[in-house]
């Protein structure tokens, strides 16, 4: 744990959040400011800064949370239809560097992203 990252806070459980999922490796909650009218985030506990920072010991941690992001989608009621997001790097908006994929759904989605 990163004693400085929000969301190993979070993974803590030291910071409440609205949780969706958890298990030992992953937990997944609620975006705090929502971009779409299903925005959650599906995070590993381990501090990963992120995707550039992914090691090889993490593949298996990291197909699982794929697959946790689409069996919470289906929960959620957006079935197979979501966009997933993991921004890596200011330039590319990422704002709080522990790995997190973003999935969002509900609505139509623009392409190109912003
Ligand atoms: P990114 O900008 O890709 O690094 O994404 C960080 C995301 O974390 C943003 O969408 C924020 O709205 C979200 N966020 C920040 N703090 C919290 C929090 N306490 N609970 C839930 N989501 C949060
Ligand atoms: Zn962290």
């Amino acid at each position: 744990m990163d004693d400085n990252c929000l969301f190993c806070k979070i993974a803590a459980g030291i910071i409440p959040v609205e949780k969706l999922y958890e298990d030992e490796e992953i937990i997944a909650f609620s975006d705090i400011a929502p971009q779409a009218p299903v925005h959650f985030l599906v995070i590993p506990k381990k501090h990963i800064a992120g995707p550039a920072a992914i090691g090889q010991d993490d593949e298996h941690l990291l197909g699982r949370a794929l697959r946790v992001a689409a069996q919470i989608a289906k929960k959620e009621g957006i079935g197979d239809q979501y966009r997933l997001v993991t921004n890596n790097g200011t330039e590319a908006g990422q704002t709080v560097f522990h790995l997190h994929l973003h999935v969002l759904g509900g609505r139509t989605m623009q392409w190109p992203p912003g």
